[in-house]
């Protein structure tokens, strides 16, 4: 079976040289434990920073190893009492054919109660729940209020826009990397306003879509998008940072906002958070988020790419903005 390992620690832009596919043979379970054929696997921007050997929120990646990340499979083995071969389950040992799993490592699914069992990885999993938590619990987002998501044809981006539209927001306005993914921000996920981020002065591409500041800004992207925000804001304005992907190649400390005093005058709060600290909101959030798949109002757009032989091209891409929506591997 095979998996994929990193051989090298990437120096500014990830490169396919810094992966290799290895042929390794099928784990055995422990006493206890299960083996999972992996059907679906993620690729996520925070395994940019799991590549560096430096100290986060998350361990580094071994090199010369098995990547690791979100997954869905098949258990086709089970030599535990809680697992019977067929379940679908969900756990962190992506990046490879087969998983041998503890009992505590995998979490069974339904694939009855979503559209497609790949949501699991997308808009009812960890992305989906980044997405709500950022939005209501972090920016404390109101119904009226005027929300500015970058990223937003991305995964998290394009599940937090409808999201907001569906609590109520006054206006919901989004920044992406291309004219087509303008396009389906607005047309397909219902924002009220989009733009390129490419055609000028971020700043000013806010303001013109939000020529009444905003009340939210749930950050992506972070650098050149978190200062135009800071100066769209309105009083008492909320930023939840999310991610700062703009900065994730980076080989030096990118620099801060200019002008933070904008924060003060206006009584802005930002907040970081990390999803995995937020998993007690998982049953809030399902009840949301399953109203919302069964009734059709949210929508669950992915990019498949097929092979774990493409799964380093998949992440490659996704951090170049070739997804729209989540970016899946099926194996
Ligand atoms: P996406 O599906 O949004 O994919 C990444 C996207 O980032 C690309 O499609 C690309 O879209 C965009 N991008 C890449 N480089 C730049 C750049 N320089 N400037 C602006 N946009 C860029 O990924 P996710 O939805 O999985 O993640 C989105 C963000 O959320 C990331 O920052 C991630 O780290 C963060 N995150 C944080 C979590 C937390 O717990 N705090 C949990 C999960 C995700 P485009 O074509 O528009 O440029």
């Amino acid at each position: 079976a095979r998996s994929v390992h990193l051989v090298s620690r990437p120096q500014g832009e990830p490169e396919p040289r810094d992966f290799r596919v290895v042929e390794e043979p099928v784990a055995e379970p422990a006493p206890g434990g299960i083996l999972v054929r992996n059907r679906y696997i993620s690729v996520d921007p925070y395994m940019r920073g799991r590549m560096r050997d430096a100290e986060s929120y998350i361990p580094p990646f071994r090199l010369d190893a098995p990547m690791e990340g979100g997954a869905l499979g098949e258990v086709v083995v089970s030599r535990s009492e809680m697992f019977a071969e067929g379940d679908l389950v969900l756990h962190n040992k992506g990046w490879r054919e087969y998983a041998a799993l503890g009992e505590a490592e995998a979490r069974t699914v339904d694939p009855g109660r979503v559209p497609s069992e790949t949501a699991y990885l997308g808009v009812a999993g960890t992305t989906g729940l980044t997405a709500w938590v950022g939005l209501f619990d972090i920016a404390e987002m109101r119904p009226g209020d005027t929300v500015f998501i970058s990223g937003a044809a991305g995964a998290v981006g394009s599940v937090a826009g409808q999201m907001a539209r569906l609590r109520g927001a006054g206006r919901v306005v989004g920044s992406a990397g291309s004219r087509s993914k303008v396009d389906y921000v607005r047309d397909d996920l219902g924002f009220d306003a989009a733009f390129d981020y490419h055609d000028g002065p971020v700043a000013d591409l806010l303001a013109a879509s939000a020529p009444e500041g905003i009340d939210v800004y749930f950050d992506n992207v972070g650098g050149e998008h978190l200062e135009a925000a800071l100066h769209s804001m309105r009083n008492h304005g909320r930023i939840a940072l999310c991610g700062m992907i703009s900065q994730y190649n980076a080989t030096e400390p990118a620099p801060g906002p200019r002008d933070m005093f904008q924060a003060v005058s206006r009584r802005v709060r930002m907040q970081g958070f990390i999803v995995m600290d937020h998993t007690d909101r998982m049953p809030a959030f399902l009840d949301d988020v399953g109203r919302w798949l069964a009734d059709g109002s949210i929508r669950a757009d992915e990019t498949v790419v097929d092979g774990i032989e493409n799964a380093p091209g998949a992440f490659l891409d996704m951090m170049r903005g070739g997804n729209v929506g989540k970016m899946i591997v099926r194996l």
